[in-house]
């Protein structure tokens, strides 16, 4: 496995593939990998004949004040990981190599941006689009693959891709969960015992959400209300927001049905983490 650190790298390692046929995946993180990334990898690896994962920690993503600096990084045991996983490339540029110092072309979505996390995060996820654009048009690549974890990030990019005609499929993979339930994210990392403990009443609010609609709940008022209250139980939680909204269009709806999606976004502490569920028939 190669760790490659330019755009026309990686650009001469995909010609060459091409030019034996082979089909490309690539797996867009910010690194610090766990198992979520890996079941996207892996998925990616089972897919395609090569498989690029760029581990790219995006400036334009970040808002003023958060935590672009403190973000974890571990590039050796990332490294290793994908190795493992049976990745064949790395992209792990520097900012400046994908930021021209006059950097000026930005991919905006109008809607679906402007609910959940885009309230809290104007600009996140602008910048999401931006990378996206990008490391598809320098890998060219026949798949991306991209976690339910996120689910709002998958829902824009596959518009995105809609919208735009660009030439790719847009795979999405469930959420990986650590035994107790908590979503693995690389930002479980700033969390103390304590408040790791306390991040459990995210995914205790998305299951207690799911059993309601399971047992035939439809007032998406009374399952927000039901799973506010769950959050509020724990002193260390501060609810951004609990929403349910239709897992197309990113807006609020009053009756659940499929496709919904149960999403909240909770501060531990002084780390920000979300969850969710999809609502299927
Ligand atoms: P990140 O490095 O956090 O930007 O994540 C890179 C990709 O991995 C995104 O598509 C995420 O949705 C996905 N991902 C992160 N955590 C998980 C998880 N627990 N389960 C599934 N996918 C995940």
């Amino acid at each position: 496995m190669k760790v490659l650190g330019t755009v026309k790298e990686v650009r001469d390692q995909v010609k060459r593939w091409r030019a034996r046929g082979l089909s490309v995946g690539l797996v867009p993180t910010m690194g610090f990998l766990h198992e979520g990334h890996g079941s996207l990898i892996s998925k990616a690896v089972e897919q395609n004949d090569r498989v690029v994962v760029s581990v790219f920690v995006n400036p334009t993503q970040f808002g003023p004040g958060e935590d672009l600096e403190a973000y974890p990084r571990d590039m050796d045991r990332d490294s290793a990981y994908c190795e493992s996983l049976g990745a064949n490339v790395i992209f792990h540029p520097e900012p400046s190599e994908m930021y021209d110092p006059d950097f000026t072309t930005y991919v905006n979505m109008e809607v679906l941006s402007e609910t959940l996390c885009g309230v809290t995060r104007p600009i996140h996820f602008r910048g999401v689009c931006t990378v996206c654009t990008k490391l598809f048009n320098i890998v060219k690549p026949d798949r991306a693959y991209f976690g339910q974890k996120d689910a709002q990030q998958l829902a824009i990019i596959r518009r995105m891709v809609r919208d735009l005609n660009m030439d790719l499929e847009i795979v999405g993979c469930p959420i990986v969960r650590e035994e107790d339930g908590l979503a693995k994210s690389s930002r479980n990392e700033y969390l103390s015992p304590e408040e790791r403990q306390a991040a459990l009443i995210l995914s205790q609010s998305i299951f207690l959400g799911e059993k309601m609609i399971a047992e035939g709940e439809k007032s998406a008022e009374a399952v927000k209300k039901a799973m506010t209250e769950k959050i509020n139980t724990e002193p260390l939680a501060e609810i951004d927001y609990v929403e349910v909204v239709d897992g197309v269009s990113m807006q609020p709806i009053d009756e659940i049905k499929a496709p919904a999606l149960v999403a909240i976004a909770v501060k531990i502490g002084r780390t920000r983490l979300i969850d969710n569920t999809i609502v299927s028939d």
